[in-house]
């Protein structure tokens, strides 16, 4: 052991060099009386010299006790300084040496404690900044991956596992190419490795699901000698879909807006220009471009209301409402319209609704393209009837008539923005093609649900549930 070393190096020096010096001492003054005829004198003091070095003996095993004491009490604690700075070597910084005295060896104690808590607070400034990666790695939506020239994986988060469906990786070992299949990511990291420049590129994968990437590619230095390159990767599948349904729509609205104004545009020149038209034409020109505004104005009155649906402002509007008088009232409006096409509207309602979570105008709003929907695609003579229940924690909504159907086809898409089974007769009743789409909208603003049966030339029930209270922690 070093520490007995240490110690018995010293003690043992120092013991044999006394023992050494009496020996030489003891053999010289025995000599001398033996082979020397002295003077009685010399031989009284040799004899005395010799006595003395025979009484030095009891004093030497005291010096060597006292010295043992001392050369214990100081080594102890260089060996208790030894020891803690071995523990620092392994990375333990907690313990602290003791300062026994105010000398050199309490100077090298303070100096050793001073040393050890400077180290311990970088230590845990190292550990502090590894713990805040690890949590931003972790909780990244982004995918991130860092390989070395090798294109060796050396650090990878969980979305990145997710995104490539990686179950394991082992670091410092595993090729990217082994791990994601992508034949433009791997030219994407060869260039970049190549060229020591970042790039900007986006890539289709096709699994575990199809998705569109954007890639961000950088040179790094991973550590003081070896570089690496650094992948983000950013799933912008949704907004890319976004992006096409935006240009769609505005695209569709542009057609939407552009025929009714044509139609307008062309009545009004032909009215301008021609002097000799009868009344009866005037008339039914101007009955023609009052129908072509209306269909406009009902236009931009369906989009004004799908960007105010779609930038969700109406979600904190919502209140505990009575919707029995809401009802009664849109329902009666209705009725008159009925009336005029020979359409008889029965309205099932209780006497005693629990309050509704929910917002009065979205309430209308869905009611009257859901009724209007019902009387614009019902023939004369036809029956709409509106049903009303609460269940459980649900209201219920059902509208149906004995209108002309929707074929089963159709039926999938007809909450699309625009899409209508039958254009020409959509446009001849002045219909949007967004009136359903509204009304999804409302309906998941509400967190409830939307059913559709139908069959041709007999009719079409639209059944809608929604929570009679909102959950506080909605999904
Ligand atoms: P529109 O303004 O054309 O009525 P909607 O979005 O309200 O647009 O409806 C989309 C399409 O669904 C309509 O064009 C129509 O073909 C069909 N539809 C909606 N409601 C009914 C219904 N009650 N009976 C038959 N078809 C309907």
């Amino acid at each position: 052991m070093l520490k007995n070393s240490l110690f018995w190096k010293i003690f043992i020096s120092y013991a044999g060099l006394l023992c050494l010096c009496l020996a030489i001492a003891g053999y010289f003054v025995n000599k001398i009386i033996q082979e020397y005829s002295l003077s009685p004198l010399t031989r009284t003091m040799a004899y005395d010299m010799k006595t003395v070095i025979g009484h030095m003996l009891p004093a030497f095993v005291i010096t060597l006790v006292i010295g043992f004491v001392l050369i214990r009490i100081n080594t102890s604690s260089f060996l208790h300084i030894t020891h803690i700075a071995k523990n620092f070597a392994r990375g333990n910084f907690a313990q602290k040496a003791e300062i026994v005295s105010s000398d050199e060896i309490g100077d090298l104690a303070t100096a050793i404690n001073a040393m050890g808590a400077e180290l311990q607070s970088r230590k845990q400034t190292i550990v502090d900044d590894k713990n805040k990666l690890d949590a931003i790695m972790a909780h990244m939506n982004d995918a991130v991956i860092t390989t070395d020239l090798q294109e060796r994986i050396i650090l990878i988060n969980n979305a990145a596992k997710t995104m490539f469906d990686i179950s394991t990786v082992v670091l410092h070992r595993d090729y990217l190419w082994e791990k994601i299949r992508n034949e433009k990511l791997h030219r994407l990291v060869r260039e970049t490795i190549k060229t020591q420049t970042a790039r900007v590129s986006e890539t289709e994968i096709s699994a575990p699901e199809k998705k569109l990437l954007h890639i961000h590619l950088s040179p790094i230095q991973v550590d003081k000698e070896n570089q690496g390159i650094l992948l983000v990767f950013h799933d912008i599948t949704e907004l890319r879909k976004l992006e096409n349904t935006r240009r769609e729509f505005v695209a569709n609205v542009s057609h939407e807006l552009r025929t009714p104004l044509a139609s307008i545009k062309g009545y009004v020149e032909t009215l301008l220009e021609n002097n000799s038209l009868r009344q009866e034409e005037i008339h039914e020109f101007l009955h023609i471009i009052m129908k072509h505004s209306q269909r406009l104005d009902n236009l931009i009155k369906d989009i004004l209301e799908l960007s105010r649906l779609d930038s969700h402002d109406l979600k904190t509007e919502f209140t505990m409402l009575d919707i029995h008088p809401c009802i009664e009232n849109i329902f009666s409006q209705y009725q008159e319209h009925g009336i005029r096409k020979n359409q008889a509207l029965e309205l099932d309602i209780p006497q005693q609704l629990p309050l509704i979570e929910t917002n009065e105008y979205l309430l209308r709003q869905l009611l009257t393209n859901l009724l209007d929907n019902a009387i614009k695609y019902t023939a004369e003579g036809g029956k709409i009837h509106l049903k009303v229940t609460a269940f459980n924690t649900s209201l219920c909504l059902e509208i149906s008539d004995t209108g002309i159907g929707i074929p089963q086809e159709h039926i999938p898409r007809i909450f699309e923005r625009f899409y209508r089974v039958d254009l020409a007769r959509s446009r001849e009743m002045g219909g949007t093609g967004l009136g359903l789409s509204i009304v999804k909208h409302i309906v998941l603003l509400h967190h409830g649900h939307i059913q559709v049966e139908s069959a041709v030339n007999i009719g079409t029930k639209f059944l809608i549930t929604i929570p009679q209270q909102q959950s506080k922690h909605p999904a």
